[in-house]
């Protein structure tokens, strides 16, 4: 019988740890500050960007959404990081991907200070995570390593098979478990579009972990007896049985993969409640980093 790793139940566990943290912080005067920079209309970064806000109020956070026109230029863009980079009320910050075409991402994220760079891209944060002492580490990557370690799954020694080499999910969750150290120490094997035999290859995890985009791809014939299996792929597909007439759907085949493993997330329910959780508590690591 399979396990079910609910990261609804874990991000709210996290959140009870870190309401403490907020509370400490508030008492010596400081309310832990999130922006996020949203240029444009992408309807998907709205709704990401509304979750943030209300979660920041929820916990006591203090929240800033800028949203800027469709046509903002890249120079009015690294004036608007830089201000944020200098508002002390402001600990971290983001900036929303996609960015338009016309705006470089790589030239935005090297703008922002590390120190601020909750979301973990900037360059000196992904190369202090590589040789080990991250500072902020990616949302998504590390909210799969928490759900890891907070549901009980001994990760030192095992072979994770991670699918999917995206600069987000799948370099960085790999980088991370391959660390020296506890919550880590596995064996990784990184596939992806170009991997010949990718089934072959899946099957040998012990812990499976999918960063694909591709709806329902895993099946079970891909998966071993007793693997455990964190899928992170957000897809919506057609349902006309549903009121929406859509459904998300992770990529894994969940009703056929479940039965085979000794753990699996779920979607919607599993990866997508950490994501945000992790950020939060970038943010108030961010907070706490300010008093030093
Ligand atoms: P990307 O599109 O950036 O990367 C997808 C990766 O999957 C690529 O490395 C690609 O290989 C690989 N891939 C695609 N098709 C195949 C295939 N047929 N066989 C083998 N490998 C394949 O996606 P992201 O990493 O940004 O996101 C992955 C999924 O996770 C998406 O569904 C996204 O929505 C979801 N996501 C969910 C989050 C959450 O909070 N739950 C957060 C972030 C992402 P190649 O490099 O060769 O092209």
């Amino acid at each position: 019988m399979f396990r079910l790793i609910n990261g609804n139940e874990i991000s709210s566990s996290i959140y009870e740890e870190l309401k403490g943290r907020i509370a400490s912080l508030r008492s010596k005067g400081i309310t832990p500050g999130l922006a996020v920079v949203l240029v444009g209309e992408d309807p998907a970064s709205q709704v990401y960007v509304r979750m943030k806000g209300k979660k920041c109020e929820e916990l006591g956070m203090h929240s800033v959404t800028i949203v800027l026109p469709a046509d903002t230029t890249e120079s009015e863009l690294l004036k608007k990081v830089d201000e944020l980079n200098s508002d002390s009320k402001i600990h971290g910050f983001l900036v929303q991907l996609p960015l338009p075409k016309n705006i470089d991402e790589d030239k935005v994220i090297n703008a922002i200070d590390p120190r601020k760079d909750v979301d973990g891209f900037h360059p000196s944060n992904v190369g202090s995570m590589l040789i080990g002492k991250p500072l902020f580490l990616p949302a998504t990557p590390a909210g799969v390593q928490q759900m890891l370690i907070r549901s009980g799954v001994d990760i030192s020694g095992k072979h994770v098979v991670v699918v999917g080499r995206s600069n987000i999910v799948g370099k960085p969750i790999a980088a991370m478990l391959v660390q020296k150290g506890a919550g880590a120490d596995a064996t990784v094997t990184v596939v992806h579009s170009r991997t010949k035999n990718l089934g072959e290859l899946t099957k040998l995890a012990d812990i499976l972990i999918v960063a694909m985009g591709k709806a329902r791809f895993i099946t079970a014939d891909m998966v071993k007896d007793g693997a455990v299996v964190i899928d992170v792929g957000t897809n919506r597909i057609d349902d006309p049985s549903s009121e929406k007439g859509s459904r998300l759907v992770g990529d894994v085949d969940f009703d056929n993969v479940k039965e085979k493993t000794a753990a699996i997330t779920p979607v919607p329910g599993g990866v997508g409640p950490m994501t945000i959780c992790m950020l939060m508590a970038n943010t108030v690591m961010a907070a706490e980093l300010s008093l030093l």
